[in-house]
């Protein structure tokens, strides 16, 4: 229940309307529950129609792709792309193929991602896109194909000051080469329309690191500030090999922590002395990490990833997909000594879960900020096709930990004067919408 009437008024109305969008409805509700008393304490958001202004996507694309398999089967699958705000910049916000993408799952990350790139400071606005299709026991070739046919739609959506995609869940450095590729191809030019390009045809160094780099820079903000602290000896767990669990494992370690613990689709390994991360980083390369893990070294392992979080730990990063660590997890995490929990995918803790942790004064930090390293680079990477000139490895690394230091004193500065001082979500919420808010009364009703 909200307090101000024309939120739970809004709430309402997008929730008959979106009824069968159950991540979108989250998103907005855990959105709104930061934005409360701010709403009350403005007439000004109910006057200019502000919240519903900013629940609805500027654009939903969807689209069919037509694909032939090995077999020379002919497949269909569903394509899509919601340009949800443009109000601070062009379009920006990855692609992903899963079998779980649907309306509802575009809808909320794009709404995200609004929120997530305001609060980099830098020229973004927000989208998302993406596929049913499942990449996983794909051939190489069937990768290729389906990703050309997905862009011989997408092309005439997108573009370097329009709309520029990267990638995210099932979509990496190879498929973002066959979406360029088709796209150079059709449109004959070589722009920074993509980012998380390869290094040789105009990516950036650090990008594909900087999504798990930037979330372990967080983290160590909140503990220096928090705690007077840093994340070295702290146990530290996270979900998924991807690209983002991957990339924050390592990080995490070279700053000196020790991680117990990690995930992918197979199961989860933990050892309490810390995990063997040169074989980690071996087995992360081809994807089967927990699977070969076991077949060398002794651990803790169990078929059933989720059951990650049953085990001890002082930090966990979940980095895995949206809802995978639920009121169950964030009780046994709590109970085993977790004190941080940072978000490396978007929305991966369910709303009880978020609250749990908020009454266990569990520190917090939202996807829409820790994760926010990623899209940052991309930033990064299209000013470096903007000029024609790459940056050095270092020169990056430098911004990103500077953008990540910014984003926290932002959401910080925000939770301590709009709610209170560990209240990151909050700060996370409002600090972005400020930015968002005054770009829509500037730019007027359009
Ligand atoms: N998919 C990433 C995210 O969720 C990166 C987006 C981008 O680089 O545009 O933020």
């Amino acid at each position: 229940m909200l307090k101000s009437p024309y939120l739970q008024r809004v709430f309402d109305e997008v929730r008959n309307k979106d009824l069968n969008q159950p991540e979108f409805i989250q998103a907005v509700e855990t959105f709104f529950l930061s934005m409360d008393e701010l709403v009350i304490q403005t007439p000004s958001i109910e006057k200019n129609a502000v919240m519903e202004r900013l629940i609805e996507p500027e654009r939903f694309i969807q689209f069919k792709v037509t694909w032939v398999d090995d077999q020379g089967s002919i497949k269909i699958n569903r394509g899509y792309r919601v340009q949800f705000n443009s109000l601070l910049g062009p379009f920006k916000g990855g692609i992903r193929f899963h079998p779980s993408v649907n309306e509802s799952t575009m809808k909320f990350l794009g709404f995200e991602q609004t929120f997530k790139n305001a609060l980099t400071g830098l020229p973004l606005g927000g989208a998302k896109g993406g596929s049913d299709f499942n990449p996983i026991g794909k051939s190489d070739q069937e990768i290729m194909r389906f990703c050309q046919n997905y862009m011989l739609e997408l092309y005439r959506h997108i573009g370097p000051n329009t709309d520029v995609p990267a990638g995210d869940i099932g979509v990496g450095n190879r498929e973002i080469g066959y979406l360029y590729g088709m796209y150079k191809k059709i449109q004959n030019e070589h722009t920074g329309v993509l980012t998380g390009k390869g290094l040789s045809y105009g990516g950036s160094l650090v990008r594909k690191e900087a999504t798990g780099y930037g979330l372990c820079y967080f983290v160590t903000e909140m503990l220096k500030t928090y705690r007077r602290d840093t994340i070295e000896d702290k146990k530290v767990i996270v979900s998924g090999s991807g690209k983002v669990g991957y990339h924050a494992a390592i990080k995490a370690f070279e700053l000196g922590a020790v991680v117990v613990g990690m995930s992918d689709i197979n199961g989860f390994i933990y050892d309490q002395n810390g995990l063997d991360m040169k074989a980690v980083s071996d087995l992360c390369v081809n994807g089967d990490l927990t699977k070969k893990y076991i077949e060398t070294h002794e651990c803790i392992y169990g078929n059933n990833p989720r059951d990650l979080w049953q085990q001890p730990c002082e930090i966990a990063m979940p980095c895995a997909i949206q809802n995978e660590l639920n009121l169950e997890d964030a009780k046994a995490l709590v109970k085993n000594g977790c004190f941080l929990v940072a978000e490396g995918a978007n929305m991966p803790c369910t709303l009880d879960a978020e609250n749990y942790f908020r009454t266990q004064n569990i520190l917090f930090a939202p996807g829409k900020a820790a994760n926010a390293g990623g899209v940052a680079v991309s930033l990064f990477e299209m000013s470096q096709n903007a000029q024609h000139y790459p940056w050095r490895y270092d020169e990056v690394d430098e911004k990103l930990k500077g953008i990540m230091r910014d984003i926290f004193i932002k959401c910080y500065s925000a939770a301590i004067k709009y709610k209170d001082p560990y209240d990151l979500i909050s700060g996370a919420n409002i600090a972005s919408f400020l930015r968002i808010y005054e770009a829509m009364l500037e730019e007027g009703i359009v």
